[in-house]
Order: structure tokens, then C-alpha cells, then sequence
């Protein structure tokens, strides 16, 4: 998919201006490119970072910082320099363009991570980790896919695949050598075997809905009737002012969202215009309409009741057409005299709350948290996360618990043996050491250009 043999470059700090930005430059020619970047002869002493005046094109001269870090120990495996000058967009961009000069190549999005795991120094749970870690927007999905790029669930995995392995052994001694009975194990000693297999990927695959929430994160819908405080609990979750608060019913007509941080789970909350059954005019019943259709996306419902007024036939409608999705009620308002007693109108999960005083909200945090991942919190760090690997992980387990029932069966090892070597294809597809092109694609395509 990439060329491999000639010498990439690009810039690899965020576009836009700061204190530094660094240009990358990786491949055979690296040394070159940058000692006449450096208008230099020689190339620059290896792993030490060096001072020196940089020429760009147009005579966009620059003092910088240059490292190099000679094949194969580097970040892609090839020689690699790294050229930390002033974080100006121009002058970065005019380094780069004396660097295409020197005979370079811009790199595509990812080609630097694609050449490190072409050239072995990282596999492809570890390169899915080097994008997750650069887009991560909690301190959990950081830490998560900081534990894969250090290679914790490669670790894992190979750990069962060299128990299979074993097994597999075993089971080929046992084809080689059929006049010796069955043979070097006996059927239920492979389908115990197996068992344990199946029962650690189980566990591995135990806390996957977690994790794949706290990688790809997920909407919630604020739902109810206008002027119950829906906007207000917005932004009292987001602790901004990003939604319009007004005591004008029906004025949160378009969709409002905010991400937050809960718990580890990057949430987008959308603020949604008040369903009730009589909108003002078309541009009220557009919003009504969004909100309805916001909610059927939403992985969960706040649905936000006015605790200081008598519920209405708006507030049984939503919580009639929430019932069988997840949700959580907050009976908002509570600084304010009640008008009714959740307990004694069946809502005994409602949270009491109050945007205005922020009684209640972290009560509000903790039920949403538990909405979303069936858990109070999510204090370990979920090894899996990413579903990809998830569904390979399930196929695997499929096939094995095939395998399991063939040998207690007492099924020919042919078969038991075919199972197998399926579990196993699976977890050389996550590790990737012979990634399928279209896999790679789906992969690299998705980085940012620098990395
Ligand atoms: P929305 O139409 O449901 O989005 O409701 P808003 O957030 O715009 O709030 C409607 C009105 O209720 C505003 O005047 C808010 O200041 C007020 N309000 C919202 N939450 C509370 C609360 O917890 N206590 C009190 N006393 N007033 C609130």
C-alpha cells in the first residue's frame, strides 16, 4: 500500500502554531536529508541531539534541534531524524519543502507507524494503540491504549495461543503416531484443556462492552417536556455554558452537544428541544423532531422531570416510550418546594437533583455511569476496547468451543485440530504479522499525517 524503500517526511506536531514543531523525516536518505537541511557534510552524530542552523525553502532559515536515531532503533525501524525548530506553521512547512529537495517523499497519513510495524518494531494491536493514544480525550482511553501499545494484550494473547499450541502438539504427535491409541492425551483431557482456554478468553472478553465504550465513547439524550431544566443539567454536567438557559419555554430548538469526561467514557450529551404534544410553530415541531430521533441513537436517555410542578401527560408519554431502552430519570428542581414524591409515583430510581444548587449531580454521574456500562465504574482498565479485536476474539472463542465439544465427543483429532488452527488464524489477524491489505487499510487510513 506504501512505497517502503525511500525516505518519507513530514510534520508531526498539530497543525497551527506553538512553542515547537517537529518535522520528521524517515528512511534510508534520512541522514542526508537532514545534514543538508543542516548544510552540513557529514551526517550528524547519531542519538545526540544537535544544535544547528536549518535552511527551509524561500531561505526560511530556523535554529533548531536535531536528533538522529540510526536503523533499526527508531521509532519506524529505518534511520529516523527528528528536527525540532520553532512551532511556525510556515517555517515548518518550508522545512519540509527543502526536505522534498534533498530528495525526500511527503508521507501519507500513518506511513510512520506502517513502517514500524512493517519492520517489526510494533504489531498491529500496538499501532491501533498508537492512534488511540494520540486521540484519546479521557485519562481512561489513554491509560488503555497505553497498556496495548506496551503490548499488555498481545501479551495475553500470546499467553493462549501458546497454551493452543501445546494442545495442538499433542494432538498432531497423536495423528502421527495412531497405532499408540489415543494417544499422548486422552479426549477429555484436551476438552478440559480447551475449557481453560475458552474460560481466559472469557475473561478477556468480560469487560469488552465497557471497553469499547471508553474507546469509541457515546451519546446520551437529555430528554423531557420544555422548561423542566434539561439545559440547565446540561450544562451543569458540562460545567459550561454552552446551551442557552432561559425561562422561556421551548427555546433549545437545534441540538446542542458537549462531551464530557464520565468516569473514563468520553460522553457526548445532546441537549434536545422539549417534547411535548402541542409545538408552537414548524420551527419548534423541527426541533421535537430531532429529539426524537436524537434519542433513538443515544446509547442512553437522561430523561429530566420538573420536581417543583405536578408531572403532566408529556412527562408519563417520554418515560411511557423509554421504558425498554436505558435510561435515567432526574427529578430536577429539588432547591424548590416538591409537588410530588418520586417514590410515591413508581419512579423509585429517579436521582433528586438540582442544576441550580448541583445537589445530587454526582449521584446523577454515578446512575448514568451504570446506565451505559451496567457498572458502578470503571476502575480497571479494560484490556479490550477496540471491535475489532473483539470480534475476533468472539470468532476464536466460537471456534474453540467447537474444538471443546469435538474431543468430549471423542471426535478424530482431524477435526478438533481444524477448530483450532481457526482460534488460532483469528489471533494472528489481531497481532496482524501478515496483516491482509484491506485490514491495514481500515487501519493506517486513519491516522494523521506525521504519524
Ligand atoms: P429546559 O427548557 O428544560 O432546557 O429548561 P432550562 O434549563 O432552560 O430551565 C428552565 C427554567 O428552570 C430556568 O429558569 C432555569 O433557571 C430553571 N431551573 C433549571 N433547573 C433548576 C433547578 O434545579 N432549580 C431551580 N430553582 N430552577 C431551575
Amino acid at each position: 500500500m506504501f512505497r517502503v524503500d525511500d525516505t518519507i517526511v513530514a510534520i508531526a506536531t498539530p497543525q497551527g502554531r506553538g512553542g515547537i514543531g517537529v518535522v520528521r523525516v524517515s528512511g534510508p536518505g534520512a541522514p542526508q536529508v537532514a545534514a543538508a537541511l543542516a548544510g552540513r557534510c557529514e551526517p550528524l552524530e547519531p542519538r545526540r541531539a544537535t544544535f544547528a542552523r536549518v535552511l527551509g525553502a524561500h531561505e526560511a532559515a530556523d535554529q533548531a534541534i536535531l536528533t538522529w536515531f540510526p536503523a533499526p532503533r527508531s521509532y519506524t525501524g529505518d534511520h529516523v531524524v527528528e528536527i525540532s525548530a520553532h512551532g511556525s506553521p510556515v517555517l515548518l512547512r518550508a522545512i519540509v519543502q527543502a526536505a522534498l529537495g534533498h530528495g525526500a517523499r511527503l508521507a501519507e497519513p500513518g506511513e510512520f507507524t506502517f513502517r514500524a510495524y512493517l519492520n517489526g518494531r510494533i504489531d498491529l494491536v500496538q499501532a491501533e494503540a498508537v492512534r488511540d493514544l494520540v486521540e484519546a480525550v479521557t485519562p481512561l482511553q489513554a491509560r488503555a491504549a497505553f497498556d496495548q501499545l506496551e503490548g499488555t494484550l498481545t501479551g495475553r494473547i500470546v499467553e493462549i495461543d501458546r497454551a493452543l499450541l501445546d494442545l495442538v502438539a499433542r494432538l498432531e504427535a497423536s495423528l502421527d503416531f495412531p497405532d499408540e491409541g489415543y494417544h499422548f492425551l486422552e479426549p477429555a483431557g484436551v476438552a478440559d484443556g480447551l475449557s481453560a482456554i475458552v474460560a481466559r478468553l472469557d475473561g478477556l472478553l468480560a469487560h469488552a462492552a465497557a471497553g469499547r465504550l471508553v474507546r469509541e465513547g457515546v451519546s446520551v439524550a437529555i430528554a423531557g417536556r420544555p422548561n423542566t431544566g434539561k439545559s440547565s443539567l446540561f450544562n451543569a454536567l458540562a460545567r459550561a455554558d454552552r446551551s442557552i438557559v432561559t425561562a422561556l419555554p421551548g427555546t433549545t430548538r437545534d441540538l446542542v452537544t458537549e462531551t464530557i469526561d464520565l468516569d473514563g467514557v468520553p460522553v457526548t450529551l445532546v441537549d434536545t428541544a422539549g417534547v411535548h404534544a402541542d409545538p408552537a410553530d414548524e420551527v419548534e415541531q423541527e426541533g421535537i423532531s430531532r429529539a426524537v430521533a436524537t434519542r433513538a441513537v443515544a446509547a442512553a436517555v437522561l430523561i429530566v422531570l420538573d420536581l417543583s410542578r405536578a408531572l403532566t401527560a408529556d412527562d408519563a408519554a417520554t418515560l411511557a416510550s423509554t421504558r425498554s431502552i436505558p435510561r435515567v430519570i432526574a427529578a430536577n428542581k429539588s432547591d424548590l418546594p416538591h409537588a410530588w414524591d418520586h417514590r410515591l409515583c413508581g419512579l423509585e430510581d429517579a436521582v433528586v437533583v438540582s442544576a441550580a444548587t448541583g445537589a445530587g449531580l454526582a449521584d446523577l454521574r454515578a446512575m448514568l455511569v451504570a446506565a451505559l456500562t451496567g457498572r458502578e465504574s470503571l476502575r480497571d482498565v479494560p484490556a479490550v476496547t477496540n471491535v475489532r479485536h473483539v470480534e475476533l476474539l468472539t470468532r476464536a472463542r466460537g471456534a474453540l468451543e467447537r474444538a471443546r465439544v469435538s474431543a468430549a465427543d471423542g471426535t478424530p483429532e482431524e477435526f478438533v485440530l481444524l477448530d483450532i488452527s481457526e482460534a488460532r488464524a483469528c489471533f494472528e489477524e489481531i497481532t496482524g504479522p501478515r496483516g491482509a491489505d484491506d485490514v491495514l487499510h481500515a487501519i493506517f487510513d486513519r491516522f494523521c499525517i506525521g504519524k
